[in-house]
């Protein structure tokens, strides 16, 4: 399925002249972190100023407070949000992250980043992304399933199988999930499983979907390893985060020849020369509470020194903005393919460019997520079951495509790969806005 890319004539970059520069602070934020991207993609298409402005604003954003009674008794009131970026391509879509560190621009950008996500892969989707400001880690599951009932509730006009499709993110999972679709069939009556992906697999999850955007990781790294000529059973590899997608990419990475020098979670970062036993990290995690925590496989080095190892590949797969204009001169990797939305700063990205690495952004590279959730969504929707071979198969057939896609824009036009997924992805998203037309 290859992704038909033709351009506005250069001659209509004039028009953009007027646009002032997105502003470079030192700690980013995310949404002008995500707009000084959009910003450069859409000047060398020669965006028109109207299509630009519709573009740029989020369709809706829908602030709740949510009181939830805490085991302890006393009611504790959370900040929850949903903004939709685009309903341009199909039905938004997007996860929901409980992270003490949610915000309205944090979740602002993280939705026009599944807008442009779900372009490049070229799936039925526009762009959401939800979130609530709290600290999963120390809640009980009772807290959490309240906390998220809550949400879904106040949710309830905005979520739907054809309106709104939520998904997991950093926080939230599969168990939550459960508790989203539950809440919201109450409410209508009936079972609406494509309401929400990630569900557990008895539910109507999709085989595939957990381990999806680690793989895509996996297919994309190896894709331009491929083309970087670096061998799969020679590379060396170090990945920041060790949650759903970091420890999966681990994995996969680990399965494939790469040598896995160094993994890291919130305890910190740990080393070993010859190699992280990848399982033998997961089975200790597991077993401690979900942390590396006195991992004894590996020496325990700081993050900023995982960051800066002399590795073929570096995998950031935590948070945003970890790869900054202060640590770019540093970093040694030939290869950087990002797991997480936004670990980047956008101030970051010349001086890789510059130093000649080799970045996958993370609106490719993290898209194996979306992508089975498109698969889950439509098994739901069919009353059908795929076996995991076949979700497989066609979520790496989609990332491959969407890579050679990618890096054939970036030749053509000689820009980093980054502003090559935005370019398909504005000009996908314009050119269907421009089809459907508006008041
Ligand atoms: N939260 C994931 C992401 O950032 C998955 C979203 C989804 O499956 O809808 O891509």
């Amino acid at each position: 399925m290859a992704i038909s890319v033709t351009f506005v004539p250069f001659k209509n970059r004039l028009t953009m002249a007027y646009i002032e520069p997105a502003p470079i602070v030192d700690k980013e934020n995310p949404f002008e972190a995500m707009m000084s991207r959009f910003h450069t993609a859409a000047q060398i298409l020669g965006l028109e100023e109207q299509v630009y402005n519709v573009l740029k604003s989020p369709a809706k954003q829908v602030t709740v407070s949510l009181p939830v009674t805490m085991d302890d008794g006393t009611i504790k009131v959370f900040e929850g949000y949903r903004v939709i970026h685009s309903t341009i391509l199909g039905p938004s879509k997007g996860g929901i992250r409980f992270d003490p560190e949610v915000n309205i621009d944090e979740v602002k950008a993280l939705a026009a980043w599944m807008t442009w996500k779900c372009a490049v892969v070229d799936i039925p989707y526009g762009g959401a992304k939800g979130g609530v400001a709290c600290q999963p880690r120390e809640m009980s599951a009772g807290e959490i399933e309240r906390l998220m009932r809550a949400y879904t509730q106040a949710m309830s006009d905005v979520f739907g199988p054809d309106q709104d499709i939520p998904a997991p993110d950093m926080g939230t999972g599969p168990r939550e999930m459960a508790w989203l679709m539950d809440q919201y069939s109450r409410n209508k009556g009936m079972t609406v499983s494509a309401v929400v992906t990630g569900k557990p697999i008895v539910m109507g999850g999709s085989l595939g979907r957990t381990e999806a955007t680690g793989r895509g990781v996996m297919v994309t790294a190896l894709a331009a390893m491929e083309k970087l000529k670096i061998n799969p059973f020679k590379a060396t590899c170090a990945v920041q985060g060790f949650g759903n997608v970091g420890s999966w990419a681990a994995q996969l990475l680990e399965d494939r020849g790469l040598k896995i020098l160094s993994i890291s979670d919130v305890s910190g970062a740990y080393f070993n020369d010859h190699g992280i036993d990848i399982q033998d990290a997961l089975k200790y995690r597991d077993a401690h509470k979900g942390s590396l925590e006195g991992y004894k496989g590996a020496e325990k080095i700081t993050n900023e020194e995982l960051l800066t190892l002399p590795v073929d590949l570096l995998v950031p797969a935590a948070k945003e903005d970890v790869i900054t204009h202060l640590n770019a001169p540093k970093i040694q990797a030939k290869l950087i393919v990002e797991g997480a939305n936004g670990p980047t700063s956008s101030k970051a990205d010349g001086i890789i460019y510059e130093k000649g690495i080799s970045v996958v952004p993370d609106i490719l590279a993290n898209a194996g997520g979306v992508t089975v959730s498109y698969f889950e969504w439509v098994q739901n929707r069919l009353g059908y079951k795929w076996t995991a071979e076949r979700v497989n198969r066609r979520s790496d057939r989609i990332m491959k495509d969407a890579f050679d896609n990618v890096y054939r824009v970036s030749n053509e036009y000689k820009v980093s790969m980054r502003i090559a997924a935005y370019m398909v992805a504005i000009d996908k998203v314009a050119k269907t806005y421009k089809f459907r037309g508006g008041f």
